[in-house]
């Protein structure tokens, strides 16, 4: 008896081994107690691999959460089964396990890749995208952090073809440069001119204070703001438009304006941006800094996009536009955002 004559008894499908450049974004355990890993991978998208072996086995430990490089997977066709048999660590981005604000971030953007079903298609640039987004939460700062979720966000709706033009306004077609900012604080002084005394009883039913009510307000009217019912960016005038025309979306831009709770998960999880992304009417202020901050980004690589700052308003209006879009690119509720999960 040979080996290849007891071959003769197996199916004529054979058992193979793949290589996959990988990055293990979760872990989790089998009804029957054996750990499962969820890994992107650059070749097939999201794949499932076994992994056995005790607590204190190498294999175990090496592929582990946020890791990333080559994973050696034995297939077994014939019982549609993938072990994994071994795992080159090329990276495993120490600093993420090491601050609070940094672990849950990048639990964040392996729960988008895997809602997402691992970014849609394109999985070469998906992998490279989201190395690229651990890399930067790794080597920058905890207080960068805030960019390189917006950014590897703002990248991954484009990749799904989800992002919205920079350029137009939805509505009316008008550029959204600075330049158009300009034009249009003109046409408000303008109009301001016009029927001031309106404006000014409605100004102080609403406000109180006359100086910070003004300056508030003339805040509100130079903004950019994102529709979620258009999916898209509007101009000042037809941002003006939009919240003349429904009294509850004024009030749901005022509350996102500025000062959101701290740490890391209350930032991104207040409870009007799940309105937001529901309400097909509702829309959100976007402060000129953060358009303009999305359109630069484009222009260079990752880690120097992230390194561009933006002050405190502008960023705040920048996290609840790219929550919103996450969530709709998941097209389910994320628990990362929604109960501060952080990956095991
Ligand atoms: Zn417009």
């Amino acid at each position: 008896m040979t080996v290849f004559g007891a071959g003769a008894d197996t199916r004529s499908v054979p058992n193979r081994n793949l290589v996959y450049e990988a990055l293990i974004l979760r872990t989790r355990e089998s009804p029957a107690g054996d750990r499962i890993l969820t890994m992107m991978t650059a070749e097939a998208g999201l794949v499932d691999v076994f992994v056995f072996g005790g607590p204190k086995s190498k294999l175990r430990s090496l592929a582990s959460p946020f890791a990333s490089g080559r994973a050696f997977v034995y297939l077994d066709p014939a019982k549609d089964f993938r072990k994994l048999s071994d795992f080159e660590a090329r990276d495993s981005y120490p600093a993420l396990r090491e601050e609070l604000g940094r672990l849950w971030a990048a639990g964040l953007v392996a729960e988008l890749l895997i809602k997402t079903s691992g970014g849609g298609g394109d999985f070469p640039f998906v992998l490279e995208l989201g190395r690229e987004a651990l890399r930067a939460l790794d080597s920058r700062s905890p207080e960068r952090g805030d960019y390189a979720v917006a950014l590897f966000l703002w990248r991954l709706v484009g990749l799904l073809g989800l992002g919205p033009d920079t350029e137009a306004c939805v509505s009316c077609g008008r550029g959204l440069s600075t330049a158009s900012l300009g034009r249009a604080a003109g046409e408000v002084r303008g109009g301001d001119d016009g029927r001031g005394d309106g404006r000014d009883s409605g100004g102080m039913a609403r406000g109180g204070g006359a100086g910070g009510g003004n300056a508030g307000r003339g805040e509100d009217q130079l903004a950019f703001a994102y529709s979620f019912g258009a999916e898209g960016f509007l101009c000042p005038s037809c941002a003006r438009a939009a919240s003349r025309g429904s009294s509850a979306a004024t009030g749901d831009a005022a509350r996102t304006a500025p000062g959101f709770p701290r740490g890391p998960a209350a930032e991104w999880r207040r409870p009007e941006d799940g309105a937001f992304a529901r309400e097909s009417g509702a829309f959100l202020r976007i402060l000129p800094a953060a358009l303009d901050w999305l359109r630069d980004s484009e222009k260079k690589p990752f880690a120097e996009a992230v390194m561009a700052g933006l002050d405190g308003p502008a960023l705040a209006g920048l996290k609840a536009l790219l929550f919103g879009l996450a969530r709709r690119a998941a097209e389910a509720p994320l628990a990362s955002l929604a109960s501060g999960f952080l990956p095991t």
